[in-house]
């Protein structure tokens, strides 16, 4: 779960071992073992031989980009296809590129990004149909914001993590709290953790995180808006967010974050 920082991905982690899965973790794997027939018998990895009737390779994306290649198409940064905002190939006129195979201009990084993700291809798909045909639209850019649900955890995040913004040499402070899905009294309560990523000098929210048994799925979009938009954490602590028992407490599990993390900030900044 590179996606979370370490401390949310150990929610994930202890999820997946509650029903029988064993983690292991910065172990390599060095051979996968196959019976003469050809199937699976084993993974060989630095901490031993493991027993294996069926192998599943999960190790990332990369961007198909030989046929863009083979067509002079020039490559970004990222090594995904380049394109400007009305999603044309600037290296090829009348060419467009969308989705998996191209780069999209991260907000919060201000630099552009692969992240392969159905929400990006279909807007920029329409953007690039659009342009094709005559029309002039852009597409404003991403804040890499997506969600799974891994064991009883619904996973969510947007923006950057701590470890992201540090590899972009950014400014980060980062705080995390526990709290409730539902008010205490009411049945079926459970845990959930949001993590907020804020830039210290001003409150700006970077990114956010949330794992939790219920609700952190549809609660990242609050905080994708804020990312989206620039919004301080200031701000954010007295949104007017929903509150019945049966779906939060009375300040929902975002604000008591926002709350929280304002105290990360440099001579106390709130707005
Ligand atoms: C298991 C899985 C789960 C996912 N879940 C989510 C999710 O929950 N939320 C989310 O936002 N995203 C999700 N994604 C990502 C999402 O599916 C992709 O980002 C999205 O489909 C990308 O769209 P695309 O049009 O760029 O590429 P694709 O959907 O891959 O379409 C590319 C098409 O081009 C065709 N093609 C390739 N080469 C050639 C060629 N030479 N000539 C002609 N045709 C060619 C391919 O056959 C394919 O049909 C998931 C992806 C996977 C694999």
């Amino acid at each position: 779960m590179r996606s979370l920082d370490a401390e949310m991905a150990a929610h994930v982690q202890r999820a997946a071992e509650a029903v029988g899965v064993r983690v292991l973790l910065s172990v390599d794997v060095e051979e996968i073992c196959a019976h003469a027939d050809g199937r699976p018998r084993s993974v060989k990895t630095s901490v031993g031989e493991l027993p294996a009737d069926h192998v599943v390779l999960s190790t990332g994306v990369r961007p198909a980009t030989a046929l863009a290649q083979a067509a002079g198409l020039a490559l970004g940064p990222t090594g995904a296809v380049a394109t400007d905002a009305q999603q044309r190939c600037p290296s090829a006129d009348g060419v467009f590129a969308a989705g998996d195979c191209a780069e999209s201009f991260h907000r919060v990084l201000r630099a552009p990004v692969n992240i392969q993700l159905g929400t990006h291809a279909n807007k920029q798909g329409r953007v690039a149909g659009t342009n094709a045909t005559g029309g002039r639209v852009e597409f404003p850019g991403v804040v890499g914001t997506a969600v799974s649900k891994i064991c009883r955890y619904e996973v969510a995040r947007t923006g950057v993590t701590e470890r992201e913004a540090h590899a972009a040499g950014l400014r980060v402070a980062s705080s995390t709290i526990t709290a409730r899905t539902r008010a205490g009294y009411y049945p079926g309560a459970g845990p959930i953790w949001v993590r907020l990523v804020v830039d210290p000098i001003d409150g700006r929210l970077l990114g956010g995180q949330i794992v939790g048994v219920e609700g952190a799925a549809k609660r990242i979009d609050v905080l994708a808006s804020c990312v989206w938009n620039g919004t301080t954490v200031g701000e954010l602590e007295f949104y007017d967010l929903a509150y019945a028992p049966p779906f939060s407490g009375v300040y929902d599990p975002l604000l008591i974050a926002a709350r929280q993390a304002t105290n990360l900030l440099d001579g106390g900044t709130r707005r």
